[in-house]
């Protein structure tokens, strides 16, 4: 183990990689609440996946279930090929950060890090090799004797982050461990998160409810509500296709569109979409101005509101028989509320949801 500490990188091993988390038709209940309802998913080793939802959606449940916190009311939770059912929770081989780090106050950076190494029976100076790599690795380079209480919310959880990965575990398990810090220090922590997981090759489950942190961090995405897995897939593939109106919603597109509004908005387009329900990006509609007697040709609307954005003018059209729109203005366009325009439609913009979604 200490031999790979110069490397700055866990590798899998040169043989069969092994198979990683297989979540199947798992259920956990409170009494009469069903927390987690039959949840099938599975996790290739090296990936790390995003558990996305709103609050109450039964995200940490689950986290908890694979950790061998919860007892499943139904299912199994295979790692690497072995049921994990009777295996307790410290044989599991896994490690879990938390929203508040969760550090030892007595002990100092380095002795935190280090201690999940001493555990292991690893002293000396393979430890303090082992330390520093990890140190750098969460760039807390030349933090190693202070204190807990005397870093910031960002470097606390760094610190957490490298104890949890000083564990080397099979699976590490993050609990929203951004939510408590202020927003533009979760986007850059959750840059480093992602290095430091790709770099140590960490198979992890990340629980959210942010979708730019799950786009941020993870491979996979899982979308649930109510308990229920909606929808599973890679990042790219769930957000360019979204199973329904709710998780387009939750997935950050400011508009979903009816079927037959959708047909409406695409009528212009060489291939419109028919019968299905889309959502749009906030680029999909791009705003010109027109003359009144234009107003009759292709899809038009008023001005209902305008206002500055870095990027040009943010608009809100009304558009006669689908409704208000988000659409977008270059600065040297001048709009006013009451103006016509036409809206020029960015078919690679517009998402249809997936099967049964939205309508
Ligand atoms: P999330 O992590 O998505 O916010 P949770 O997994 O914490 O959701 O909770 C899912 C549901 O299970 C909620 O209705 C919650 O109130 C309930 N629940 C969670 N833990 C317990 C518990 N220990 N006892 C009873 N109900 C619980």
């Amino acid at each position: 183990m200490a031999g790979a500490a110069s490397q700055g990188a866990q590798l899998p091993g040169s043989s069969e990689p092994p198979a990683g988390l297989d979540v199947r038709s798992v259920t956990v209940r409170f009494g009469p609440t069903t927390a987690v309802d039959d949840v099938s998913l599975a996790l290739q080793p090296g990936r790390v996946l995003a558990v996305l939802g709103p609050s109450g959606c039964g995200k940490s449940t689950l986290l908890r279930a694979v950790a061998g916190l919860e007892e499943l009311a139904g299912g199994s939770i295979h790692f690497a090929g072995q049921d994990l059912a009777g295996v307790p929770t410290h044989r599991r081989g896994f490690a879990m950060m938390f929203q508040d780090g969760q550090l030892f106050q007595h002990l100092d950076v380095a002795g935190n890090i280090g201690y999940p190494l001493s555990l292991k029976g690893i002293r000396g100076s393979a430890r303090d090799e082992e330390v520093s790599r990890l140190l750098s690795l969460v760039d807390l380079q030349g933090y190693a004797v202070r204190r807990p209480a005397t870093l910031s919310g960002g470097e606390q959880q760094r610190v957490a982050l490298a104890r949890a990965l000083a564990a080397r575990p099979r699976l590490l398990l993050l609990d929203e461990p951004l939510s408590a810090l202020d927003r533009s220090l979760r986007e850059r922590l959750a840059a480093d998160v992602r290095h430091a997981l790709t770099t140590t090759h960490t198979t992890a489950i990340l629980v959210t409810h942010d979708h730019d942190e799950a786009f941020a961090i993870a491979d996979d995405l899982a979308v649930m509500r109510a308990g229920r897995l909606i929808q599973h897939g890679t990042v790219p593939e769930v957000f360019r296709r979204p199973a329904d109106a709710q998780t387009a919603q939750f997935l950050g597109y400011p508009t979903v569109l009816d079927p037959e509004a959708a047909e409406r908005l695409t009528a212009y387009l060489s291939e419109p979409v028919r019968g299905q329900a889309v959502a749009l990006r906030r680029e999909a509609l791009r705003a010109a101005p027109i003359a009144e007697r234009d107003y009759r040709q292709g899809l038009v609307g008023t001005v209902e509101r305008v206002s500055a954005a870095r990027d040009g003018w943010h608009l809100e059209v009304l558009v006669p028989g689908i409704g208000r729109l988000p659409a977008i203005a270059t600065v040297d366009v001048a709009t006013r509320v009451g103006d016509p325009v036409a809206l020029q439609v960015e078919r690679s913009d517009v998402v249809v949801l997936g099967e049964g979604g939205g309508a």
